[in-house]
């Protein structure tokens, strides 16, 4: 790393560009300016809008509670140059320059802050992905009442869109590949006793996918699944492509340390695209959860404005869902083996998940119990026993 790449911006002058149009994205430019940088900042944005908020989209909006979730940005009081509609294509760390689908933007420090987008189904069939608010509003037009809806998935996304798919009358059917409902983020035994909620439903866990055709969802076992929509929630792909060849470091996200910082002096990566190095797990981390999109950028920032300087970001991760009228709420990261504990209640749903490691509280699960989250967040990585 050389003197020249590595020291503090110009606080008056550097040039600050953004790639991304989301949460992260948001954050990070607000926390520029309160953080007293008074140099030009550039956002280039794939998205025709200013940045929104993505929960609400499985949530509010498909409810139709909502019809749209800006987010705090506005441009004149940011003093940002905000670029919609432009995709970054490539990157040349060497002369300093995003290559955008409308022209070359040159930087002095660069956030790369493009997050994830969702993994569809093969097949020529119509299938809904959820991540855009267009993707909210299109799909919203066709829950309507008796229309036979396939979700395959049966995790966070696959929760909430059968959610406000059964409220909006709609016939659903979820296909899951694991043996229970949010087994992927849950573990089998925690996710079976989400199982009650999904009354109404036909859920079919254990249960592979192989297409989706215009006829419907074809199952891996010849069966088909006729549908009048169908909404893929099978996880996302942080949005690394654009970076080929630029010698940025990439796994399934870009590696950056706890400083946001990716390999290369002067760019740093956050939010959903960002896979940060972790001390409390000992390995480079994918978080993909508003909360971290949202806190990363204070580390982000202080790395841009002095390469050298700034705070570590590795907090406690934290997430929440609302689906079938229940609040979840998850603290920590918890290892497949680690112990589990349940309570439920007399019908054998969820009220709360332990999971701790040689009696150390690693990851904690509230339903409806928003009280006791920071009790649990602060208790993460001390005895279990505080808990009891
Ligand atoms: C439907 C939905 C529900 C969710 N619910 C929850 C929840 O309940 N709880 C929770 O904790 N988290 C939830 N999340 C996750 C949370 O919203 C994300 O963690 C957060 O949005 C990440 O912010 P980000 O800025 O990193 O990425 P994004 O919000 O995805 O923003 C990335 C931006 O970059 C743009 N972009 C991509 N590639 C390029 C390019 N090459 N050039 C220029 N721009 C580009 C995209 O168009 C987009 O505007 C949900 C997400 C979705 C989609």
């Amino acid at each position: 790393m050389s003197a020249a790449t590595s020291g503090p911006l110009d606080r008056e002058n550097g040039h600050v560009v953004v790639v991304g149009g989301g949460l992260a994205t948001a954050r990070l430019c607000t926390v520029l300016r309160r953080k007293k940088f008074a140099g030009p900042i550039t956002v280039l944005s794939a998205e025709a809008v200013p940045p929104y908020d993505r929960p609400p989209l499985s949530k509010a909006v498909l409810a139709g509670d909502r019809d749209e979730t800006p987010l705090p940005f506005d441009t004149a009081k940011l003093g940002a140059d905000l670029r919609l509609s432009t995709r970054a294509i490539g990157l040349d760390p060497g002369t300093r320059t995003v290559r955008t689908d409308a022209g070359d933007v040159a930087y002095d420090a660069l956030a790369i802050a493009t997050g994830a987008s969702p993994v569809r189904l093969p097949g020529d069939g119509p299938q809904h992905t959820l991540r855009t608010l267009d993707d909210a509003l299109g799909l919203r037009k066709e829950l309507v009442p008796g229309a036979r809806v396939v979700i395959v998935g049966a995790g966070w996304i696959g929760a909430e869109v059968a959610t406000a798919a059964r409220s909006a009358g709609c016939r659903v059917s979820c296909v899951e590949l694991g043996p229970e409902p949010l087994t992927g983020p849950l573990g089998e035994v925690a996710g079976a006793a989400t199982r009650p909620w999904w009354a109404g439903i036909d859920l079919r866990t254990a249960t592979a996918v192989r297409s989706v055709e215009p006829d419907g969802v074809h199952l891996a076992d010849g069966a088909v699944l006729p549908a009048d929509v169908v909404v893929s929630g099978v996880g996302v792909r942080p949005e690394t492509g654009w970076l080929a060849g630029s010698g940025i470091a990439t796994d399934r996200g870009i590696l950056t340390d706890t400083r946001c910082r990716t390999g290369v002096p002067g760019v740093v990566a956050l939010g959903d695209v960002a896979q940060r190095w972790s001390a409390h797990t000992g390995s480079h981390r994918l978080v993909e959860h508003w909360d971290d999109a949202s806190t990363a950028a204070t580390a982000a920032a202080a790395s841009l404005l002095d390469w050298e300087q700034g705070p570590e970001h590795d907090p406690v991760p934290y997430f929440w869902s609302d689906q079938f009228g229940r609040k979840l709420q998850y603290v920590g990261a918890h290892h497949p083996a680690d112990d589990l504990a349940l309570d439920r209640t007399g019908d054998g749903a969820l009220v709360r998940a332990i999971w701790s490691r040689d009696g150390v509280l690693t990851a904690w699960l509230g339903v409806d119990r928003s009280k006791d989250l920071v009790t649990a967040r602060t208790a993460v990585g001390g005895p279990v026993s505080a808990l009891a």
